[in-house]
């Protein structure tokens, strides 16, 4: 089989691929650093693919990790990676997008670039290779990992950032203009714009940061993150349909954007503010014109449970024949009357989120959720239909101690008898699902300045969980992997240091023990250490507009086991991103 045979039957069962022609655009190759399959379930994949494409003056064609099928003919040939649309060398483009959801998808950008016959390293690119752009949630709270291997950076959310950033790029004269100058004119009028190779950092003898400046005086200290405010229409969906997705032939609608429980260890939840919330008469036609072309929708909200009319909107697809799917709901917030629609859409499982057993550790982390309502959740879901129930916990938080695994425990088991109870006169009963993942402290979230808990004492904790849950029936258990955990830690919370660690683990076949067995710096350094209040963080040149005294003010909270208000949008000003 050749790589063209299989990307074109992979188009082949595409619907809404833009093939546009090449003469006199401005080629921009958008690479997912992750399988195809992975990257095509990402609806910020799919809505950059569409904005970039929108623009006349611009082609945009895909391009992901290769799978294992694909790996081994480009080993074979050793012909560089090419993009899905026209099969072209990525290294013919002129510009290379990077976008980014996870941390663990680091390495493959080294793999891509690395296959693409491209140099790893900024410095060591001349003026004949793409531009490397990268942005997404990883890069908006901490950049540093990449610093040396990326040219620019897009900090913000790409509706906004991607049609600034192309008002200026395309106005350049770009066959006179040299790269550095490039870079030069980007970061100094484009917000959101960060060119590592601008900035200098220094370190102090104890391995802190000291200094972190731009080399020109023009170019801002500061990067100032951009955001969709006011967040109107029309509703960002998938673009492209695909059977091989995870929500397979599927189009996904973004209902809202940000969360204002204000849990105190997500990302998302911080770097998404304030919430916003699409107008419900933009709703409405938008599921007119997805119905009419496919009678499948996957709503993506951080809680579908919180969007306002939930029960009404998902009525409407319902009485047209339609069918949908949800990515969350909060316990707080569940109503018979959606659940009645998911059951009568045939959804089969519903997913919520404890996060942890114990009332004490759900105050620390601010979640808003007392184990009351959560049975009083999984008695309206048992007593409304048959359902599979997935939970999802978390384990190695902050303050965490012995009693809180137990407390765990005891949820786990207090649900299922619920459910059973409930279940009467039913021939089956739904089956628990739980999924137990590792804290992993992130930047701009409160909890920024823990450490993450040992990899040994993690291990502990899944194999008490393990002991004691698997013995119950009708409940199955997955753990997230600690060494992962460690992993993705160190590119969350490291700096530009840690950028020699990826460079160092690509070489060593993504072996990283290997990498920390050679390491002059201890990865320990970035994962285990609690951070001083005041000590001056990798992503401290980020501008979110939030405030650092008022993350500081919810992690005492946090000490203290205290939990603050929600968002009030229009009525706040207490985090410093509503003005
Ligand atoms: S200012 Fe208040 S309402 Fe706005 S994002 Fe911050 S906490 Fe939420």
């Amino acid at each position: 089989m050749k790589i063209a045979t299989l990307y074109r039957s992979r188009l082949a069962q595409e619907r809404g691929t833009v093939k546009k022609d090449w003469g006199g655009r401005v080629s921009v190759a958008l690479i997912y650093p992750n399988y195809y399959q992975v990257g095509m379930s990402n609806l910020g994949f799919q809505v950059i693919y569409g904005i970039l494409n929108d623009n006349p003056a611009i082609v945009a064609e895909r391009a992901f990790l290769p799978d294992e099928e694909e790996l081994s003919i480009y080993r074979r040939t050793d012909q560089p990676l090419l993009s899905l649309e026209s099969l072209t060398p990525l290294l013919k483009f002129d510009l290379l997008a990077f976008s980014l959801s996870f941390e663990n998808d680091y390495l493959n950008i080294l793999t891509i670039l690395d296959m693409s016959k491209i140099p790893l390293m900024s410095k060591e690119r001349g003026e004949n290779y793409p531009l490397i752009l990268a942005g997404g949630i990883t890069t908006f709270m901490n950049p540093e990992p990449l610093a040396n291997f990326i040219d620019c950076f897009l900090i913000g959310e790409g509706e906004v950032i991607l049609k600034e950033f192309f008002q200026t790029y395309l106005d350049l004269p770009l066959s006179t203009v040299k790269k550095e100058e490039t870079l030069r004119i980007l970061a100094i009028e484009v917000e959101g714009v960060y060119c590592p190779s601008l900035y200098k950092v220094e370190y102090k003898g104890d391995g802190l940061i000291s200094s972190f400046e731009p080399l020109i005086p023009s170019i801002p200290s500061r990067v100032k993150a951009v955001r969709q405010v006011p967040f109107n229409g029309p509703l960002r969906r998938s673009r492209i349909i695909t059977p091989f997705t995870e929500f397979s032939d599927t189009i996904l609608v973004e209902l809202s954007r940000g969360c204002g429980i204000g849990c105190r260890f997500c990302a998302a939840g911080y770097m998404y503010r304030p919430p916003r919330v699409i107008e419900e008469e933009e709703i409405f036609t938008s599921f007119e014109q997805i119905l009419a072309e496919k009678n499948s929708i996957g709503l993506i909200s951080p809680s579908v449970s919180d969007v306002p009319g939930i029960e009404k909107l998902t009525s409407f697809i319902l009485d047209r024949d339609g069918e949908f799917s949800v990515s969350s709901l909060r316990a707080n917030s569940l109503t018979k009357g959606l659940i009645e629609n998911l059951k009568r859409s045939g959804q089969k499982t519903l997913t919520i989120a404890p996060e942890t057993g114990s009332e004490r550790l759900r105050r620390v982390i601010n979640k808003k959720l007392t184990t009351e309502k959560i049975t009083e959740a999984i008695i309206l879901i048992a007593g409304t239909g048959f359902f599979h129930i997935k939970l999802y916990f978390m384990i190695g938080l902050p303050t965490e101690t012995g009693e809180d695994i137990k407390d765990i425990i005891g949820l786990v088991k207090s649900i299922r008898h619920y459910l059973i109870k409930e279940s009467r006169g039913r021939k089956k009963i739904g089956r628990i699902r739980l999924s137990i993942n590792c804290f992993v402290p992130k930047p701009f979230t409160p909890f920024q300045w823990f450490p993450m808990d040992t990899v040994e004492s993690l291990k502990e904790k899944q194999k008490t969980i393990k002991r004691t849950l698997s013995v119950e029936g009708g409940i199955g258990i997955s753990f997230d992997v600690p060494k992962w955990a460690y992993i993705q830690s160190l590119l969350s919370m490291g700096d530009r240091r840690v950028g020699q660690m990826l460079l160092t683990t690509h070489r060593n076949n993504r072996d990283w023990k290997r990498t920390f067995r050679s390491s002059d710096i201890n990865p320990d350094f970035f994962v285990y250490r609690a951070r001083d209040l005041n000590e001056r963080l990798p992503w401290d040149f980020i501008d979110h507009s939030i405030q650092k005294s008022y993350l500081k003010e919810e992690y005492n909270l946090a000490l203290a086991s205290i939990e603050s208000p929600p968002c009030k949008v229009g009525d706040c000003t207490r985090c410093g991103i509503c003005t």
